[in-house]
């Protein structure tokens, strides 16, 4: 995915190299380099100036070490704020202190809440817990059914409403999941919610009504990184109308600028907590700024 941002910024930097003395004017023409790369990669303008300022602040100021020649002193400072824009140390995963830990799922239809409920569910699996999947999508006709598949691929229990019972009411079956987890002693329930093509007033309300009726632990938005730049106005209008606490970012297997996506955890100041990278479920991993930082710089 970030394949163009990470040749062009490395050709930048490279450029650096064999310099024995930067000036100001040196690190001046970088940045605006730098500027372009990351505009370029559809990384969100205040999330440009933010991190050139930073960039420039710190290079200009930086001082001489003996260890690094001064190309590698503002290769180390664009790591660094890269790491800083991408969340910096992460943050853990909050459990409840009585179980069951609800995770709630908000997101476009399509941006992968479905897939992400499985490989989330097998994550926490991993970590010793037993999960359990609600289904409370109950807009869109198969994705009951849906989730029941990917349930059973990740051999977890999904909690439905039940079959012929009219289309139900999604707040009603997120309640009654929970219970449900309490009586089968699940410890995490992750509950899968609608969404559409768009921000949508209604489904939002939904969001926010399931989110009351449960009050979950985690509320975590997906977004499709192979949305451009729809991701930073689709998570500003999750953050106002749900909120949340965390961000996965979907589809980075994708051949889009995926910049975007890297501005949300700078845009709606929460953490990219999960990134998932292809179809599978074990296309998923646990989100890690420094090493997606290492990664596009390569
Ligand atoms: P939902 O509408 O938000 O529940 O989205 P789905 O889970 O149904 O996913 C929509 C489509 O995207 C499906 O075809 C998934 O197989 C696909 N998908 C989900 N996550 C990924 C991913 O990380 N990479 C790729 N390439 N496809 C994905």
């Amino acid at each position: 995915m970030f394949d163009t941002l990470s040749d062009r910024l490395t050709s930048v930097l490279k450029n650096l190299r064999g310099k024995g003395r930067l000036s100001d004017a040196d690190i001046d023409a970088t940045a605006r380099e730098i500027r372009v790369a990351l505009l370029e990669a559809d990384v969100a303008l205040p999330v440009v100036r933010s991190f050139i300022a930073g960039v420039k602040d710190r290079a200009k100021g930086a001082e001489v070490s003996q260890a690094l020649n001064p190309a590698q002193q503002v290769i180390k400072i664009v790591n660094e704020e890269l790491v800083s824009v991408l969340g910096g140390e992460g943050r853990r995963l909050e459990y409840a202190k009585n179980p069951p830990t609800v995770v709630m799922l908000a997101g476009l239809q399509g941006s992968g809440k479905t897939t992400l409920a499985g490989k989330l569910a097998r994550w926490f699996a991993g970590q010793g817990h037993t999960p359990m999947l609600a289904a409370c999508d109950l807009q869109r006709p198969n994705a009951v059914t849906q989730l029941q598949v990917v349930g059973e691929r990740s051999e977890v229990p999904v909690f439905a409403p039940e079959p012929g019972s009219g289309v139900g009411d999604p707040i009603d079956v997120a309640r009654r999941s929970i219970d449900e987890a309490k009586r089968n002693h699940q410890d995490v329930v992750i509950i899968d919610t609608a969404g559409r093509l768009g921000v949508d007033e209604e489904l939002m309300q939904q969001a926010a009504d399931i989110r009351d009726a449960v009050t979950p632990d985690e509320t975590l938005f997906v977004v499709d990184a192979m949305i451009g730049q729809d991701a930073v106005s689709t998570a500003e209008a999750f953050r106002d109308g749900v909120g949340f606490s965390g961000v996965v970012l979907t589809k980075l297997d994708g051949d889009a600028r995926g910049g975007a996506a890297l501005s949300v955890r700078h845009v709606t100041g929460q953490p990219i907590m999960f990134a998932s990278n292809g179809e599978k479920l074990e296309d998923f991993d646990v989100f890690h700024p420094d090493r997606m930082a290492s990664r596009i710089l390569g």
